[in-house]
């Protein structure tokens, strides 16, 4: 069962993957097409530039309102295109979408508010200086599908509060939740064109880029984020790249391990394990070892496995078999290089066998809770992004093992460190290659909005989220006022032997940024704009 098909009219047909049920059909968009909504957006954007903050501010907020009236439908709607569960919907998506939402509305124009920038001893030549904060235009966002509403709604919020138009695209998998984000902004009284959403497939994703939009924010994977940088390269097109991770969670032998355990299992499994931040790696010290397996593997078993409807379950469907398929190839490879699964290790389909004959049959895509002991970083699903529900342990004896181990990755998304000793944690996780690094927690930061967003390594190139991320959506403008525009420049022309002599100083004195230095070049400096003046 694939979940998404090509109807005989180039349209996509959405399928909710746990049962095979089809959610509707949406047109794949054609490149004209996509041209013509980036056209009508920059249309729009030259009047939603010149909107006030307080304006901005009240359609996000209306905005939200929109989505808390329709809170359960909507969850209801995530929890039908995407798999995951009702409870994850509400806790992962709309949550934490609520909270960036109010977050932007109330603090964007204090963040980009104009601000003053010390330039030194030019201060004293009677120069100033301030930076302004203009947005870009266009914003392309084009999501990935396993967090189909906050992650684009998100960053719409921000772009928008910013000052620019958005065109999202949201994935082939999750159309519906794209077209739902269009329909809250429009409910909550966006001017036309504001917002839009372009539905379709990859080849409607590399439309957007080609447009070309003023800015491109793109989340997914590494394959696709290295040919979007290269597409958006053509037009000098910046963007932003969340891509994927393989995070490492270090738990040392004297931290909470009934703690680390719970956090484990729900940083490995929520979502079925396709967070971009999920623990993909568990290292253990020796002496918490098996302690810490043993209470991974109690809780593990314990979780339902089910449709994301029931309010029981805790694991539901992954998203598209492609998904399915590289989880149950993982924990193959695993198996095959030594590693020993300990529970799950299945696709939940009777007499599933084979990884790809198999899982054509299947009439949802579920794999139990895995956990993996035994694991090395020299196995190959300890390199790549599994995006599942498995969580592979590997043992280690010291803290500077830990650090090689977890920074022994092309990812570096997030990590956690967990100890009770809060000066190791705090060593530990300044030295993890990471854009961001949890101590005694796991994953949830994507939620707090107030902090940036972002990976090393592969795992991507600028931010979300936090200042940083809202300066991504804006073109710094710098002001430079001369406010002592009676005198010539010492640095401007004809140059002289005179003019030499006061560079020469300019470098010597000026330039140590000493204010007794710069004193004492002031003759040579009157001497010089004498000349100019002469001249
Ligand atoms: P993909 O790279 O396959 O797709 C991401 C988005 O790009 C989809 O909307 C896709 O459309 C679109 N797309 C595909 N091809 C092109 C193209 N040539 N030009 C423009 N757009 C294109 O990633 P997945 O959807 O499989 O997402 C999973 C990945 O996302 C994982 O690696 C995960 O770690 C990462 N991720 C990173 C996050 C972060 O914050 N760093 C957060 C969430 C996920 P379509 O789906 O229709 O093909």
């Amino acid at each position: 069962m694939a979940q998404t098909m090509r109807a005989e009219t180039n349209e996509i047909v959405s399928i909710n993957p746990a049962t095979g049920e089809e959610i509707g059909r949406v047109a794949n968009t054609s490149a004209d097409d996509v041209r013509s909504a980036v056209d009508r957006s920059r249309d729009a954007f030259l009047k939603w530039r010149d909107t006030s903050f307080a304006t901005r501010k009240q359609l996000v907020m209306a905005a939200r309102e929109v989505i808390l009236a329709e809170m359960d439908d909507i969850a209801g709607l995530i929890s039908r295109e995407s798999g995951k569960p009702v409870a994850e919907a509400l806790s992962m998506e709309i949550a934490p979408v609520l909270d960036l939402m109010q977050h932007f509305a109330r603090n964007t124009e204090r963040l980009l508010k104009p601000r003053m920038i010390g330039i030194g001893l030019y201060g004293l030549l009677g120069r100033s200086s301030k930076v302004i904060y203009h947005p870009f235009g266009v914003v392309g966002i084009i999501p990935a599908w396993n967090y189909p509403f906050s992650i684009p709604l998100g960053e719409a919020a921000m772009a928008l509060m910013a000052g620019n138009t958005v065109v999202i695209k949201p994935s082939e998998l999750t159309p519906f939740i794209g077209l739902k984000i269009g329909e809250i902004f429009q409910k909550a009284g966006f001017p036309e064109n504001a917002v839009q959403v372009v539905t379709g497939d990859g080849t409607t994703g590399a439309a957007l880029v080609e447009a070309p939009p003023d800015k491109i924010m793109f989340t997914g994977s590494v394959a696709t984020g290295k040919r979007i940088a290269e597409a958006a390269a053509g037009n000098l097109t910046s963007c932003v790249l969340e891509l994927g991770g393989k995070d490492p969670m270090i738990v040392f032998d004297d931290a909470n391990l009934d703690l680390a355990a719970a956090a484990a299992v729900w940083g490995a499994f929520c979502n079925a394990g396709q967070s971009c931040s999920s623990v993909e790696r568990l290292y253990v010290q020796r002496g918490a070892a098996d302690k810490l397996t043993e209470k991974i593997i109690e809780r593990t078993k314990r979780l339902k496995v089910g449709v994301g409807s029931d309010p029981e379950v805790s694991v539901a469907a992954m998203s598209s078999e492609r998904q399915l398929k590289t989880v149950f190839e993982h924990v193959e490879a695993f198996k095959d290089a030594g590693a020993k699964v300990e529970t799950g290790g299945e696709v939940i389909v009777p007499g599933f066998t084979e990884p790809t004959d198999q899982i054509e049959t299947a009439s949802g895509f579920f794999f139990a809770p895995t956990v993996i002991t035994g694991a090395t970083n020299q196995m190959l699903p300890m390199r790549e992004e599994t995006f599942g529900p498995t969580l592979p342990i590997c043992v280690f004896d010291t803290e500077d093992e830990a650090i090689t181990l977890a920074n022994d990755s092309e990812f570096g998304l997030t990590a956690s460190v967990w100890t009770r000793d809060r000066s190791r944690a705090r060593r530990v996780a300044e030295k993890i290659e990471a854009g961001s690094v949890c101590i005694n927690e796991v994953l949830y930061t994507h939620g707090i909005s107030q902090t940036p967003w972002g990976g090393f390594k592969n795992s991507g190139r600028g931010r979300t989220h936090g200042l940083e991320g809202l300066m991504e959506l804006v073109q710094p403008q710098h002001i430079h006022t001369n406010g002592l525009a009676i005198l010539p420049d010492a640095w401007w022309m004809p140059y002289t032997p005179a003019a030499t002599a006061t560079f020469r100083r300019f470098a010597t004195d000026f330039a140590s940024g000493s204010i007794v230095k710069t004193a004492s070049m002031l003759p040579q400096l009157v001497k010089r704009i004498i000349e100019l003046l002469k001249k």
